[in-house]
C-alpha cells in the first residue's frame, strides 16, 4: 500500500489520510505536519520554513526531498505508507520515484481530491488542529467534543497560523501552478484516480476504498 494523496488545502486529504493509515496500520506520511514539528522545536529547517509557510509558499525542493528520502528509510514504512502532501512539484515526483526505486519500494496508487474552491474556504476558515497529535476537527462538521480540545489527547486545540484567507489564496495558488502539473504527471503514467472530496467524512472515505484496488 503505497499511496499518495493530492488536493487543495482544505481538500480533506489530512483527514481521510490519517484514517486510512489507521485502518490499515501504514505509516501516514504528512509533510505539512513534519515541517510544523520542526518550526515548534525551533529546528534549522523550522526556521528556514516557518515564514515561507506562513506566507502560503512552498518550502524547496531540495530540503523537502531529503525529509521524505529519509523518512521512507524507517522500518515502518517498509509495508506501505500514505503519502500527504508530497510531491507537490514536478521535481518532487520525479524524485520520489527514484527513493523508492532505491528503497525497493512497489508501484505508487495516486488519489487526487477534488472540492469545489467555497467549500475549502469555508472548511480552512473553520479547521482546528491539535499541534500534539495532529488531528484535525471542524467547528461545524467534525468539532471536538469538548470545544477546543483534542478528542484524542486533550491539548488546546489551535488554528493553523496558514489558515488565513490570504494566506489560503496563496496556497490554492501554488496548488494551480506547482501541484496541478504533478497531477498531469500522474495521469499520464495512469496511475491516478479523481476522487469526489464533498460531502460528509465518511461518504468521501467510503469512495477512497472504492478507488483503491
Ligand atoms: P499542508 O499541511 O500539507 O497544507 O502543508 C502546509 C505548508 O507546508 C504548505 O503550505 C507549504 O508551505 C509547506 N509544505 C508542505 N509540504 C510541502 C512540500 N511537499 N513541498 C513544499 N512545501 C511543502
Amino acid at each position: 500500500m503505497n499511496i499518495v494523496f493530492i488536493g487543495p488545502p482544505g481538500s480533506g486529504k489530512g483527514t481521510q489520510a490519517k484514517r486510512l493509515a489507521d485502518s490499515n496500520h501504514v505509516p501516514h506520511i504528512s509533510t505539512g505536519d513534519i515541517l510544523r514539528e520542526a518550526v515548534r522545536n525551533t529546528t534549522e529547517l523550522g526556521k528556514q520554513a516557518e515564514p515561507i509557510m506562513a506566507s502560503g509558499g512552498l518550502v524547496p525542493d531540495d530540503l523537502m526531498i531529503g525529509i521524505i528520502h529519509e523518512r521512507l528509510q524507517q522500518a515502518d514504512a517498509a509495508s506501505g505508507f500514505i503519502l500527504d502532501g508530497f510531491p507537490r512539484t514536478v521535481v518532487q515526483a520525479e524524485k520520489l520515484e527514484k527513493v523508492l526505486v532505491g528503497n525497493g519500494h512497489g508501484d505508487l496508487q495516486v488519489l487526487h481530491f477534488l472540492v469545489p474552491d467555497e467549500i475549502i474556504v469555508r472548511r480552512i476558515v473553520s479547521r482546528r488542529s491539535c499541534p500534539s497529535c495532529n488531528a484535525i476537527y471542524h467547528l461545524e462538521n467534525a468539532p471536538s467534543k469538548v470545544e477546543g480540545v483534542c478528542d484524542r489527547c486533550g491539548s488546546a486545540l489551535v488554528a493553523r497560523t496558514d489558515d488565513t484567507e490570504e494566506a489560503v489564496r496563496k496556497r490554492l495558488d501554488a496548488f494551480r501552478k506547482q501541484t496541478l502539473p504533478v497531477v498531469d504527471f500522474y495521469r499520464q503514467k495512469q496511475s491516478l484516480k479523481d476522487v469526489d472530496g464533498n460531502g460528509p467524512v465518511d461518504q468521501v472515505f467510503e469512495r477512497i476504498e472504492k478507488s483503491l484496488s
